[in-house]
């Protein structure tokens, strides 16, 4: 409030002083601040918006998709706005670099979501019957609720005020200050992206069960307790998580508190800073992960760092904080139980078949975030990561992330490019062109395969990719040669190098007669044997982190 009493008087003395008129034409500017207030039962809402001037000028113009707007002020004076193109612009009296002011307004939350997402508002029906409410902003989409710089790579402070029935409880990122009928949250961290910051839940069934400290971090679940998800949770796990994390990418971002509530949710999880929804449906639903709930609650956690400390610097970029959020999760089971690990790299290439879209889709025009993000889950994990520490080493692929994650600050891919090139030494261009760009549905490489008798006990293991002339695919995997009798096992390793070959032929002595081969038996590439299968016998479309509650 003293920056904005100071800007009114030095407006009123530049207007008295007649020598220098105030600045004219649309302002540059940041915003500093959301102070958001709401009734999530009318979804009456009055927004305040606080914004720092970065080029002087008499109209702010922002993102507005909420609808009409009322008793709108800048700096506190009545203006009149233009909407158009789900862009409001309002004019008032000129204001200099570097002064702060306050756009407000008050609407009403539209009663819509992105398509069956619960992107947007949603009340939906919980476990037991009672209504779960969930305000979900997704990357670009703060302007849902009012007017929001909702370019993805913009962080601010939040201030939400939820009014609400009484006995009621209400959830956003920050210092949550629980009253009967309302319910605020203080976000003053240093990395608060809209698209997850933006985020208020609600619910009358939540019970507190206290998962105590993880990793210096203090714990607590908001659950229905028909959900089971208490009772599921291994708090060592998690906790031995966090500790891990905070020790790779630095101190936990939000403060000394995480919390997760679980609900009727349309995905498996989302990570709201330090603020986590769980999926009710997540224990005893089948899954290709070794377990869901476990494997969801550390990759939301992963993104503490990977998407909400560190965020997008476009739409386009999703991609690399899912990447992260599985890859993370699989390391660290990796070195606790490598059975795990294993299931969820062939989770990833399962999921990977069915794609649709590359992990960057380049189509012409590009596919909206709704239609391709499920498309990042299994193929972004394996090219960006998993794939590079089989050619490279897990220790290059780590020092990677620890050069992008644990800084307030937006990333793209290809960031996530440079970095894994500095750790590796390698040139990955032909890499990312084959792998991560694409239009269309990706064809991920096909490969045949000979193992040839070379006298001696030896074979010369001839691994071919078909089809050469549509592009060479780097990675490297092994062909585990088989015998009639039990036991009769020995891997080969093939490396095609970052840039793919057309063949490579390696000399395996195995000891025994080899009469079969199975190709890439632990999931290090996404290459497949043989041509291209009949479309029946095509894998489905599988979008992993959708809930089971929601899935046709
Ligand atoms: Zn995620």
């Amino acid at each position: 409030m003293r920056a904005l009493a100071f800007t009114l008087l030095a407006s009123s003395l530049l207007a008295c002083g007649g020598d220098t008129p105030p600045p004219a034409g649309p302002i540059d500017y940041t915003v500093i601040g959301y102070d958001y207030a709401f009734d999530i039962e009318t979804r009456a809402a009055a927004t305040a918006v606080d914004v720092r001037v970065d080029t002087g000028g008499d109209c702010l113009s922002m993102p507005l998709r909420a609808g009409q707007i009322a008793d709108v002020t800048l700096d506190d004076e009545p203006v009149s706005g233009t909407l158009e193109g789900n862009i409001l612009t309002v004019c008032g009296a000129g204001w200099e670099d570097g002064s702060e002011i306050t756009l407000r307004g008050t609407l009403e939350i539209p009663d819509e979501t992105w398509g069956d997402s619960q992107v947007g508002y949603s009340v939906t029906d919980d476990l037991e019957g009672q209504p779960f409410y969930y305000l979900v902003s997704w990357v670009g989409g703060c302007d849902r609720f009012g007017p929001c710089d909702s370019a993805p790579d913009r962080f601010a402070h939040y201030h939400f005020t939820v009014h609400h029935p009484s006995g009621y409880k209400a959830l956003c990122p920050g210092t949550v200050t629980a009253g009967d009928t309302e319910t605020t949250c203080d976000f003053t961290f240093a990395g608060g992206p809209t698209y997850s910051g933006f985020g208020v839940a609600a619910s009358p069934s939540w019970t507190t069960d206290d998962l105590g400290d993880w990793g210096g971090v203090h714990a607590t679940l908001y659950d229905i307790p028909s959900t089971g998800i208490a009772d599921a949770i291994d708090t060592s796990y998690h906790a031995d998580y966090l500790a891990w994390m905070i020790d790779q990418f630095g101190p936990y971002p939000y403060g000394d508190e995480i919390r997760f509530f679980t609900g009727p949710t349309y995905w498996n999880g989302f990570e709201h800073p330090g603020n986590i929804a769980l999926a009710d449906t997540l224990v005893g639903q089948s899954s290709r992960y070794a377990n869901p709930l476990a494997h969801t609650i550390n990759h939301e956690m992963t993104h503490m760092w990977a998407g909400d400390q560190t965020t997008l610097s476009g739409t386009y970029d999703f991609v690399w904080k899912e990447a992260m959020a599985e890859y993370l999760t699989y390391v660290f089971d990796d070195q606790r139980d490598p059975a795990i690990a294993a299931k969820t790299a062939s989770a990833w290439k399962y999921f990977a078949g069915g794609a649709a879209y590359y992990p960057v889709p380049m189509d012409d025009p590009r596919p909206a975030l709704l239609d391709y993000y499920g498309d990042a889950y299994g193929p972004g994990p394996m090219v960006l990561f998993h794939q590079l520490e089989r050619l490279y080493s897990r220790d290059d692929v780590m020092a990677a992330l620890a050069m992008l994650l644990g800084t307030e600050r937006s990333i793209g891919v290809d960031d996530v490019k440079t970095a894994l090139e500095t750790t590796t030494g390698a040139d990955l261009t032909n890499y990312f062109n084959a792998w991560v760009y694409g239009s269309g549905k990706p064809a991920w490489p096909r490969f045949s395969v000979q193992a040839l008798d070379a006298g001696g006990g030896d074979y010369n293991v001839l691994v071919a990719q078909l089809d050469p002339q549509n592009g060479l695919y780097g990675c490297a995997f092994a062909v585990e040669l088989t015998g009639d009798n039990p036991g009769e096992s020995d891997e080969v390793w093939v490396d095609m190098g970052p840039d793919g070959k057309t063949s490579q032929m390696v000399t395996a002595s195995p000891g025994f007669s080899v009469t079969g081969w199975t190709f890439d038996p632990h999931a290090d590439c996404l290459a497949y044997e043989g041509p291209v299968a009949a479309p029946a016998a095509a894998q489905p479309r599988i979008n992993p982190w959708v809930a089971r509650r929601s899935r046709r």
